[in-house]
């Protein structure tokens, strides 16, 4: 709606979604306000507190005074602590000056983006995607171009991949183990993206939020450890969900060096960097390697293997994912196809709270999103609750 009498919006945010899950997560406030209970696997963070060390380590840095502004792209501690890390545990080749702290996995993709992209670009990337992918790319006026990642693993990512390919194409957003699927591409399919990048010089920005939450078979591959990728990849790692810390906006970026400027520039003019004890608190986490996730990994495949369990005695088809947060089962019949249909009725007549496949792209309708990462009593009366709405639907 536009209003003669004031300047308008930028045209920019034309074609911008603001989340659809903010939406369902509205609803279900709605619900609980109005005293009801309800069954939340709509979420999308652990579900465990961040570590006291962690919290320990920022009560320091607030004694110690650390308090005032840093380099806007991190504390020389952190970017070392940094460094270490993505050469030792993710075999990037990182220069010294790749790291550049940010505000969480957000705030490095939106810098990725922002380096990376004129209007009119186009970014290929994998769907179903993660949802702020496709509005970050609208934002930057270039165009996302979709491709549907089962029928790509199962005729093969190279072929896939090349035939969306045009003059325009310039980023592959790769996102491994995958928000919503659970998907860890193999390092066969990594070495073959990385070949077609090389091939068809694109860049990469490679999005690793959920690389320590990896459940059973081959461990995450990052891209930018295969030959030549490095100087091609912007690599999005977070401390959100390894360390329990989504709340902390704490995350960083490998930067090549063609594009380290544009990066910094970026942070310099929006954040400024991030909030000086946050980085101390950050520098501890990174000292403790995986441990905590480690611990962890144990309840989430329980809580998975749980909820998926009773999602089968309701009815749906669906295999534990081998990483992530979530299960992304099909709705089964009795719920009908249109996601944002299935969803609502689950909310509405079975207070259980899930998030429509279709924000996820097209090729995510028809299925519902269930984070497993929610407390013991959410999986055991959310099954419960379903088990009993599927026996009254499906009749
Ligand atoms: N990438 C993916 C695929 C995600 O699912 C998320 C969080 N849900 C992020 C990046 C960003 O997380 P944060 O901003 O909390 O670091």
């Amino acid at each position: 709606m536009t209003d003669p009498a004031f300047p308008r919006p930028a045209r920019r945010f034309e074609g911008v979604g603001f989340s659809e899950i903010v939406r369902v997560r509205n609803r279900v406030m709605e619900l609980l306000a109005e005293g009801r209970k309800v069954w939340r696997f709509e979420g999308g963070e652990p579900w465990m507190n961040t570590p006291d060390a962690v919290k320990a380590a920022m009560g320091d840095a607030l004694v110690r005074n650390q308090t005032r502004y840093a380099p806007s792209s991190g504390i020389p501690d952190l970017r070392k602590a940094i460094l270490a890390k993505v050469r030792e545990r993710n075999g990037i080749p990182a220069d010294d000056e790749a790291p550049v702290v940010v505000n969480g996995g957000m705030q490095g993709l939106f810098a990725g983006f922002a380096a990376l992209l004129d209007p009119g670009d186009e970014v290929l990337m994998f769907s179903p995607y993660w949802t702020p992918v496709a509005d970050l790319v609208a934002y930057h006026q270039a165009s996302a171009v979709l491709v549907p990642t089962e029928s790509a693993r199962r005729d093969g990512l190279t072929a896939a991949l090349a035939r969306r390919v045009t003059p325009k194409t310039k980023v592959l957003y790769w996102n491994s183990p995958a928000n919503p699927t659970g998907v860890v591409f193999s390092r066969a399919e990594v070495e073959e993206v990385a070949a077609l990048a090389r091939d068809r010089n694109l860049a990469v920005i490679s999005d690793e939020a959920y690389e320590d939450l990896v459940y059973e078979g081959e461990p995450h591959v990052s891209i930018a450890s295969m030959p030549g990728m490095a100087e091609r990849t912007i690599a999005a790692f977070t401390l959100s969900k390894s360390y329990s810390m989504t709340g902390w906006r704490l995350g960083y970026v490998i930067v090549p060096k063609r594009y380290q400027s544009a990066i910094k520039t970026v942070v310099l003019y929006t954040t400024n960097g991030v909030s000086t004890p946050t980085q101390w608190a950050a520098v501890e986490a990174l000292a403790r390697g995986t441990e905590y996730v480690a611990e962890w990994k144990k309840g989430y495949r329980d809580r998975r293997d749980r909820l998926v369990a009773g999602l089968k005695t309701a009815g749906f088809e669906v295999e534990p994912p081998r990483a992530a947060l979530y299960l992304f089962p099909k709705t089964p019949p009795w719920l009908g196809a249109d996601s944002r249909q299935a969803a609502r009725t689950l909310l509405d007549e079975a207070k259980i709270a899930t998030v429509p496949g279709i924000v996820f792209g097209p090729e995510g309708e028809g299925h519902l999103r269930f984070s497993f990462s929610v407390s013991d009593e959410m999986i055991a009366g959310g099954v419960e609750a379903l088990g009993a709405f599927a026996s009254t639907a499906a009749r």
